[in-house]
């Protein structure tokens, strides 16, 4: 059994801008995870936010009242029992930023779909967000019906019919709507009653070769310190599967790009683990839920300003291959959701650029290839990937990257 404390999933927060998907992660964790100076001067969240929360429950009181996530029952003020630790990832609902919830949503092992019961339901990223877990087949959904402290009872139940007719036949069809006010704290350990049974932690293999889906990168040094003191670069993901330890030689893949002669290479990079945090927790061995901030020997400069967000990394030598093009099969939607008109999407075209989104990496390119329901694309940036890896397809619609379909890279 994994520490109590430790997380051990990780539960996505999506939906439309303003829905309150960080008032919510703020209702479960006390934790507020717009953080940069962008982020709070707008009130709009950027990058992907990330937060730990510890489930306890009351042997005292019984169904949603003995869930919290506070040290002490909120019903009867008795000690509650640590049971669980989870962490919340934070997308960002605004239609521009797309590509960082898809980002975001490869690291999930379920999701929280925040609908506010005062806007007609569905919102434009209401939909485009349900649609990429759909793509991206995260099954485990919860919808979470916020701020029933500014509706009547009338309307919060007139709302949750437009929920129910918005997701029949998608893959939420059957998903628990648990009315909360995020704001006000009501029905809150509902919510972490549903989240406790609908996203159990995953049975996992410690024996497979380890997969961290780099999300973030860090030069943690203070500007001028001593040469003495420089800490090496780190790393901030996921682990998908395996286990990561304390000394573990590593390699980071597609790594850096290099001019060889006249052309462009990537090359893998390889290190050391020094340290690795979970959470707030230093352990010495890590595996999947969570985000983990893994200390390396690298030179801080590589890993400074997220520079190696969307790369992978794992044992050395025991990592997928890296495409500079990739082949895929796909499957495209009928219509462009997410915009305000919902365009019909006509077949992928030789030539045309695409954005697509493999784990948590986001890259452009060219489409040099195609065949009946096959493409292939010349990328930008490589990536590093497994035959089999789904990939999220996105084309320039009315000036924007809109999600139009998925993929199945093939080799
Ligand atoms: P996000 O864009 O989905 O992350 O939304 P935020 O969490 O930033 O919330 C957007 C706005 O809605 C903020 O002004 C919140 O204070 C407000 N809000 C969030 N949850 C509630 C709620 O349950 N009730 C009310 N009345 N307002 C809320
Ligand atoms: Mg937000």
């Amino acid at each position: 059994m994994r520490d109590a404390f430790i997380p051990g999933v990780n539960i996505g927060l999506v939906g439309h801008v303003d829905h309150g998907k960080t008032t919510l992660v703020s209702a479960l964790t006390g934790t507020w995870t717009d953080r940069h100076s962008e982020e709070i001067k707008r009130g709009i969240s950027i990058r992907l936010g990330y937060a730990d929360t510890t489930f306890y429950r009351c042997e005292n009181c019984e169904g949603a009242d003995a869930y919290t996530s506070q040290p002490e029952c909120l019903s009867c003020g008795e000690k509650a029992v640590p049971f669980r630790t989870v962490s919340f990832v934070d997308a960002p609902g605004h239609e521009t930023l797309m590509a960082t919830m898809l980002s975001g949503s490869a690291l999930m092992d379920g999701a929280m779909l925040v609908i506010a019961a005062n806007e007609v339901c569905p919102q434009p990223q209401t939909k485009e967000h349900l649609m990429a877990l759909e793509l991206i087949g995260i099954k485990r959904i919860v919808i979470v019906q916020n701020k029933i402290d500014v509706v009547t009872q009338a309307e919060a139940l007139e709302h949750y019919k437009q929920i129910k007719r918005f997701v029949k036949g998608t893959i939420a069809e059957n998903a628990p709507i648990i009315p909360v006010s995020a704001q006000k704290g009501v029905n809150i350990g509902a919510l972490i009653q549903t989240l406790d049974e609908v996203i159990p932690e995953p049975e996992r293999d410690p024996e497979v070769d380890p997969l961290l889906l780099i999300a973030r990168s860090f030069d943690v040094n203070k500007p001028g310190c001593s040469w003495r003191d420089v800490k090496g670069g780190v790393i901030g993901g996921s682990l998908i599967r395996g286990v990561l330890r304390e000394g573990d030689d590593i390699e980071i893949r597609p790594g850096r790009q290099v001019q060889i002669e006249n052309r462009t290479k990537w090359e893998s990079i390889e290190t050391k683990i020094t340290s690795i945090n979970a959470g707030r927790i230093g352990v010495t061995e890590a595996a999947p839920g969570g985000l983990l901030g893994v200390a390396t020997k690298l030179d801080p400069a590589l890993t400074k300003s997220d520079a190696l967000a969307g790369q992978v990394a794992g044992l050395a030598g025991k990592l997928p291959p890296v495409w500079e093009r990739l082949k895929f099969d796909v499957t495209l939607m009928d219509r462009v959701v997410g915009a305000d008109s919902e365009q019909i999407i006509e077949p992928l075209k030789h030539k045309e650029p695409l954005m697509l989104s493999v784990g948590t990496a986001v890259t452009v390119g060219v489409i040099v290839n195609t065949k009946k329901n096959q493409v292939e694309v010349q990328l930008k940036r490589a990536v590093c990937a497994e035959v089999g890896a789904r990939i999220a397809i996105s084309r320039q619609v009315g000036g924007r990257w809109r999600l139009i379909g998925m993929g199945v890279l093939v080799e």
